[in-house]
């Protein structure tokens, strides 16, 4: 196979990469190892798009592909530049600043594969890039598994949206040093619970018993929200530290997760009143995973360039949720101990730099493992962010393709001035 833009990884950094790069005129493939796209976003489960505006004014500082999917979502309106109250699917208005709340995920399924389609994007679901051929630095083909085998494609410019770096670590790029990894989390759904004041804190109580007990090595919360309906418990309580870029301790964790979801689910339905007559709709189908590899690229955006607002020239996207370092420990009550809590910062730039790989020529690298250090990427990380920098990476990857250049010969500011032309790109001081 020969295409101009190869995307592997379809989370919300490949969606946007690839959705990108083909409206732009360029011929892609999008390799996306789970049937469907929105990564974690639908593989989790989680309702939340983090970060599409500032957290202390609700000023929207994400347009472009991210708010064109709230808009055909029916989420925000076409021409919302503030999210002033967002109710989720229970009626009940969002407290968290700078997040939208999803309906259904599903349904965000269905419009991915809409998009895809509409924009021409050759989208292979149950596809997984395992291997790449590298020669004069420059990422020559790249080879992934299906059930038609193995077949190899090659393209002008890949862009790695794996969220663990997968491309560019197998083709021998930089890489961000930091070994630390947040915890991995498995999401899960209780049906049929009759929630009283007191049966978020008599939740927590149950698992701090079962954590001092031994059946429970780790949690938090005791994360249930209640956003798909009034009697539904939505959990992110599992917490499962471990190495989510090594097979066998994914697998681990994939089974810890599962374990650890039905021991609390069991412990509430004993222990806390309004559970008895619960039920558990499911979990997964796969274990989220926060953090693993990241590259160091040509820039490395750090935490004192998100706190200071360091202006970019070569800005492609703005961030603006807080540094949401989950610990490797149990903390009841909230995901961050007390004393770790962090005041979000002011809307930021990113720059078009951290995108771009070093070490290989033709490499972009969008979404969670793009190029910041453990502080910066832990704000960066959330969905709406990744989806905003994929566009950049797809704007970047056909323009490279069409001038066939390299992706540091491509100049940030052309990505940045491009992106602006279609709605998107960065609106940091914008008012
Ligand atoms: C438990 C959990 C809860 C979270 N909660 C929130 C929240 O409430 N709000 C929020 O905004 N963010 C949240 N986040 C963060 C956010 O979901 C992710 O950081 C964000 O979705 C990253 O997007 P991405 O596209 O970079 O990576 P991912 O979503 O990880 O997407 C990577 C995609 O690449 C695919 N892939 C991986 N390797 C290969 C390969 N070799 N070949 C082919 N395909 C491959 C994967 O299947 C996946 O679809 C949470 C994260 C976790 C783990």
């Amino acid at each position: 196979m020969k295409v101009d833009v190869l995307v592997c990884g379809g989370g919300c950094a490949g969606l946007g990469a690839a959705l990108a790069a083909a409206r732009e005129g360029a011929k892609v493939l999008l390799l996306e190892r789970a049937p469907f796209a929105g990564g974690i976003l639908t593989a989790v489960g989680l309702p939340f798009l983090d970060g599409i505006a500032c957290w202390h004014t609700g000023r929207l500082v994400v347009r472009g592909l991210a708010l064109e999917t709230l808009v055909r979502l029916g989420q925000v309106a076409p021409d919302a530049r503030q999210i002033e109250e967002i109710k989720t699917p229970t009626g009940r208005a969002l407290l968290r600043h700078g997040s939208v709340c999803l309906y259904n995920i599903d349904q965000f399924k269905i419009l991915a594969d809409g998009m895809l389609a509409e924009a021409g994007v050759k989208t292979l679901f149950h596809a997984f890039a395992c291997e790449t051929e590298v020669a004069n630095r420059r990422i020559a083909a790249v080879r992934f598994a299906s059930k038609d085998g193995l077949t190899r494609v090659e393209a002008h410019t890949v862009i790695d949206a794996t969220g663990d770096a997968d491309i560019a670590a197998w083709s021998g790029c930089t890489l961000e040093r930091s070994t630390e990894r947040m915890p991995m989390t498995m999401h899960f759904r209780i049906g049929n619970v009759r929630f009283k004041p007191e049966t978020h804190g008599l939740a927590r109580e149950a698992l701090e018993r079962a954590h001092a007990a031994g059946a429970l090595p780790y949690f938090y919360g005791p994360g249930i929200s209640s956003v798909f309906a009034s009697d539904e418990g939505y959990v992110h309580a599992v917490r499962v530290p471990g190495n989510a870029i090594d097979a066998a301790d994914l697998t681990r964790a994939e089974m810890q997760g599962r374990r650890d979801a039905w021991t609390m689910f069991e412990t509430w339905k004993k222990e806390v009143p309004g559970f008895e007559e619960s039920y558990f709709i499911g979990s997964g189908p796969f274990i989220g995973v926060r953090e693993t590899r990241r590259i160091a690229g040509a820039y490395v955006l750090t935490g004192n360039d998100l706190l200071e607002r360091r202006p970019f020239e070569d800005a492609i996207a703005t961030g603006s949720w807080y540094m949401d370092i989950h610990p490797n420990k149990a903390t009841a009550g909230s995901a961050h101990p007390k004393e770790e809590k962090q005041t979000p910062p002011q809307p930021y730039d990113i720059p078009y730099r951290s995108l771009v790989a070093r070490g290989v020529s033709n490499l972009l690298v969008a979404g969670r493992c793009h190029s910041a250090t453990r502080e910066a990427a832990s704000s960066t990380r959330v969905t709406v962010t990744a989806m905003a920098l994929g566009e950049a990476a797809g704007v970047a990857a056909a323009m490279a393709a069409r001038d066939a250049k390299g992706a540091a010969e491509i100049d940030g500011r052309r990505v940045r001035a491009r992106l602006r032309e279609l709605g998107g790109g960065p609106f940091t001081n914008e008012h």
